[in-house]
């Protein structure tokens, strides 16, 4: 007999199943356990993957949001979204497969809803925050009282982990309140939590900012300090794969991070680049600050979209301050992405349809810079 007949006689389970018996060995699985010993297992599989962490991320629906939400969704994670807005949501279901981002209402100032989001991850993120007051929300109300609703929920339900996203220079006795608020939500945060992650982020820069569309748009800027503020321009996906560290470091707990870019600028030195960039001279306008500071309070009050806030007019004369104890991107084996090499990139929308195929303002000067030295030789 020929020897697949002899085996077809002695396995007659083999014969019965026409299917191949799948090869497992290939797969690439592994098993995380969590602080608390809990197991997590992963698979890689692409878009199908298993991340096996669930994650609750506050402030999804905002500018940093989607770069943590999509680094977690797309590697298999669940990631629980509470939101406020049905439309400002839309955008972060796509970034997972199916099933894996999931949304819930929640209200910061209602406790059940806070717990109904965190109860069943493994991590929770809090990412938010406001620059201005609002009718509704001071900024005492959102950076300390929701915090302080948040991480009581993170403490009652025994969560792995608690990252919690608050801002440079925060101190307790900073002339800004934004600064203090802050502040004072870190320290209400450690003191419910003593193992939270606290991340400050320099100001960040990508296609949704407030820094680069700001300073590009067609609005007259309108400033109190001659744009002299001084501070270290970080990249939000950086500030994002970050974020996605700390779930899988657990040493990262109970640390400070303040993530900035390697480079110093003024905002008048941004300006000067984004003008090149996008080819065009876009106008300033200084007001004292004696007298913006009441014009965009009583602006504020009037207008439904945001013109600025007294504090923020305050912001522009203090300069990036850094906690010499914090730990930074280097800690975490992150390498931060200069302002300059991007601005063509976030910028490109914003020239005139003459220059679209020239290159960016870098390699421009490069070649500039080539064309001379050929000159001279
Ligand atoms: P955004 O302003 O883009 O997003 C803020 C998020 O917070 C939104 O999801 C918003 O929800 C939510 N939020 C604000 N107020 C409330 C409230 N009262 N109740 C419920 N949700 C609320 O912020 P970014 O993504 O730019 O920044 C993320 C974090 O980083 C913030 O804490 C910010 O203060 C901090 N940070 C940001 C910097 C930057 O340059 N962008 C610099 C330093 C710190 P909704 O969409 O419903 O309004």
């Amino acid at each position: 007999r020929s020897g697949a007949a002899l085996t077809a006689q002695l396995r007659p389970a083999a014969r019965a199943s026409p299917l191949p018996t799948v090869c497992r060995r290939n797969i690439n699985s592994d098993v995380r356990i969590t602080r608390t010993g809990k197991p997590i297992l992963t698979v890689a599989g692409g878009r199908s993957s298993l991340g096996g962490y669930t994650a609750t991320v506050f402030g999804a629906t905002g500018f940093l949001g989607r770069y943590i939400v999509n680094r977690l969704a797309r590697s298999g994670c669940n990631v629980v979204i509470p939101f406020r807005e049905e439309m400002a949501k839309r955008h972060l279901k796509v970034t997972g497969d199916l099933g894996r981002v999931v949304f819930t209402e929640m209200d910061l100032r209602n406790t059940a809803s806070i717990e109904e989001s965190v109860r069943h991850s493994d991590i929770v993120y809090n990412l938010i925050g406001r620059d201005y007051p609002t009718k509704n929300f001071t900024l005492e109300d959102v950076h300390v009282e929701g915090t302080e609703r948040i991480v009581e929920a993170v403490a009652k339900y025994d969560i792995d982990r608690y990252v919690h996203v608050s801002s440079h220079s925060a101190t307790l006795d900073s002339p800004s309140e934004f600064y203090r608020t802050k502040a004072q939500g870190e320290k209400i945060a450690r003191d419910i939590y003593p193992e939270t992650t606290i991340v400050r982020p320099a100001p960040m820069f990508g296609f949704e900012d407030r820094l680069l569309n700001r300073l590009a748009g067609p609005t007259n800027l309108i400033t109190s300090n001659w744009m002299q503020e001084r501070f270290w321009p970080v990249h939000a996906i950086d500030v994002g794969m970050a974020l996605e560290k700390m779930l899988h470091d657990d040493t990262t707990a109970a640390q400070t991070y303040e993530l900035y870019g390697p480079t110093e600028y003024s905002l008048a030195e941004i300006a000067e680049i984004v003008d090149k960039e996008i080819m065009k001279h876009r106008r300033h306008v200084n007001v004292p600050k004696k007298l913006l500071q009441p014009a965009v309070k009583y602006l504020n009050k009037l207008l439904w979209w945001p013109v600025g806030s007294p504090d923020e007019v305050e912001r522009e004369f203090l300069d990036q301050v850094f906690d010499p104890n914090a730990k930074s991107f280097k800690d975490l084996g992150i390498e931060p992405v200069e302002l300059r090499s991007l601005t063509y990139e976030y910028l490109k929308g914003y020239r005139s349809e003459q220059y679209y195929d020239l290159p960016p303002m870098t390699e421009k000067e490069k070649r500039e810079e080539k064309k001379y030295l050929h000159v001279i030789d």
